[in-house]
């Protein structure tokens, strides 16, 4: 384990896992699914290379729902938190999710998807 690694849990803690960087690049996405998913105004993610990630604990919590052809969307079956998004088009990398980060993830965020669905309770700048 490197002290580069990321760390993660879910809500209730039954979740934990490592990430080895890099992070290819972080996004927020406003898409509708991603909305539906989180209850929020986005879903924001860092995509980092599937073979780094590790469950450390909790393997059993995790349940995969396939929410397209090809997106598949891992949450834990006891809190409800979302960990991690994957495409079976690219299996050579995955999402976690900024939000389940600890510490807090300080990396930059480069992109904005699907703008055009930020809700209008959003705060504007
Ligand atoms: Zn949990």
């Amino acid at each position: 384990m490197s002290a580069a690694d990321l760390h993660g849990s879910c809500l209730c803690g039954g979740v934990r896992y490592r990430a080895a960087l890099p992070v290819a690049h972080a996004s927020h996405c406003y898409c509708t699914m991603f909305q539906k998913q989180h209850g929020a105004a986005a879903g924001s993610y860092a995509n980092v290379p599937s073979s780094g990630l590790v469950i450390e604990q909790g393997a059993e919590l995790l349940t995969e729902y396939a929410s397209s052809g090809h997106g598949r969307r891992s949450f834990c079956r006891v809190c409800g938190s979302t960990l991690f998004w994957r495409s079976t088009e690219s299996p050579d990398r995955i999402a976690i999710t900024l939000g389940t980060l600890e510490p807090e993830y300080t990396g930059p965020v480069e992109r904005e998807w699907f703008v055009e669905h930020k809700p209008a309770w959003l705060p504007r700048a």
